[in-house]
């Protein structure tokens, strides 16, 4: 078999309202799909991360660079594969944007094996697990979300089953170096320091004892801050919290997993097996958050995972995008020992939930089947697609 072609499918969905974490205001939700065909007939399909970027970017290595890789190639061979794709663009970007979209290209590989082998993907991978825990990830901010609406909104979820939820932390202008300053729309849904106290408060007292909480600092704070902030909210029985500081703040980020109790997850914004091994072997994390559409793909996350398990940590993948993005992390974390746990984003986005013939759904109980058909085992709801592409993403 060979590769024939790389191509590319840009999608964009505007919410009615937009929302935002820490640092980063989300009016949109950009999506960058990647197709890989074969001259068997077989195509593959895989998702490269644009989170807050122009879709073009990130296109522009898939269709320029990465493309001219892998043409006339056997798409078997994802190693080989993988390696050219980085090898031939070291000097220009060894992570970043150049890892999303070989993310794009390596899901997309996968995918194809999986058809050709007639084999669900995950169980090409091993098959650790058949179904996966789902945990609510939201409590954004927004205009007018105020604690009580948070709390309202996150209570919906433990209601419906969720046994984990997330909110969002660190809006807070007040706080010395937050990079929201530097970020679009820094005036929006500000919180202070006290107000995210009250608003993780409210929410815990939503939810009851027996919902685990989990909070998203996006990155926002200091160590000092972060330090500070979750000695206020220790009480408040916290189950992780993630990206507490700046990614390259590698000692940063030890020390805060060294001072506090709560596990220290992350870091999503990192890319790379040589990025996320100095957030393991460091102890910057306690728990280690890659995602295949963003890290380097299936193949570079399931090396990011080893790497986890020989260091006794647990792996949570970053998941929020398409619902390519769920099932391709979905995949992966169900082949992982050391894993089980499936972010699944509730804000609405058709993208998400409308993209599959089938939606992934989250069973009553807060479990979630992997599909038992070959390679992503997923088909794409052709009017969907027609609804929500465009043709050029830049204005
Ligand atoms: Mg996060």
């Amino acid at each position: 078999m060979r590769i024939t072609d790389v191509t590319t499918i840009k999608l964009r969905y505007e919410p009615p309202l937009a929302m935002a974490d820490a640092i980063h205001y989300m009016p949109e939700r950009p999506t960058l799909l990647v197709q890989v065909h074969t001259d068997e007939g077989i195509v593959g399909l895989g998702e490269a991360a644009a989170y807050g970027g122009f879709l073009e970017s990130t296109e522009a290595l898939i269709l320029g660079e990465l493309r001219r890789t892998v043409l006339g190639q056997d798409p078997f061979r994802i190693e080989r594969l993988w390696s050219m794709m980085a090898t031939r663009a070291h000097q220009r970007g060894r992570r970043g944007m150049l890892m999303m979209a070989i993310s794009g290209v390596d899901i997309a590989l996968w995918d194809i094996v999986g058809q050709a082998t007639r084999t669900p993907l995950y169980r090409l991978l091993g098959a650790y697990r058949d179904t996966l825990d789902a945990y609510a990830s939201a409590g954004f901010y927004a205009v007018g979300k105020d604690a009580a609406a948070l709390a309202e909104e996150v209570g919906g979820y433990a209601a419906r089953g969720f046994k984990t939820v997330k909110i969002k932390v660190g809006r807070n202008p007040d706080v010395m170096l937050n990079p929201l300053h530097d970020m679009h729309a820094n005036d929006y849904a500000l919180a202070t320091l006290e107000e995210d106290i009250e608003r993780v408060r409210a929410v815990r007292a939503a939810i009851g004892p027996g919902v685990r909480l989990a909070i998203d600092a996006n990155n926002a704070w200091t160590p000092s801050v972060a330090i500070r902030f979750m000695r206020q909210a220790e009480a408040l029985d916290i189950h992780w919290f993630e990206e507490p500081v700046a990614t390259e703040d590698v000692d940063g980020s030890a020390e805060v997993a060294r001072q506090l109790d709560v596990p220290v997850a992350g870091y999503e914004t990192e890319t790379g097996l040589a990025g996320f091994r100095e957030l393991i072997a460091r102890r910057a994390v306690d728990i280690v958050q890659p995602d295949v559409i963003w890290t380097g793909g299936i193949t570079e996350c399931r090396k990011v995972a080893a790497l986890a398990q020989a260091h006794g940590l647990p792996v949570i993948p970053h998941v929020f995008s398409s619902a390519v993005a769920s099932i391709a992390n979905m995949h992966y974390i169900a082949s992982l020992p050391n894993g089980g746990l499936l972010e699944f984003d509730q804000n609405p986005n058709p993208l998400r939930s409308e993209l599959f013939e089938e939606p992934i759904t989250v069973s009553p109980d807060g479990t979630v089947p992997l599909p038992n058909r070959p390679g992503l085992g997923v088909r794409i709801n052709q009017a969907t697609i027609d609804r929500y592409r465009v043709e050029r993403h830049i204005p």
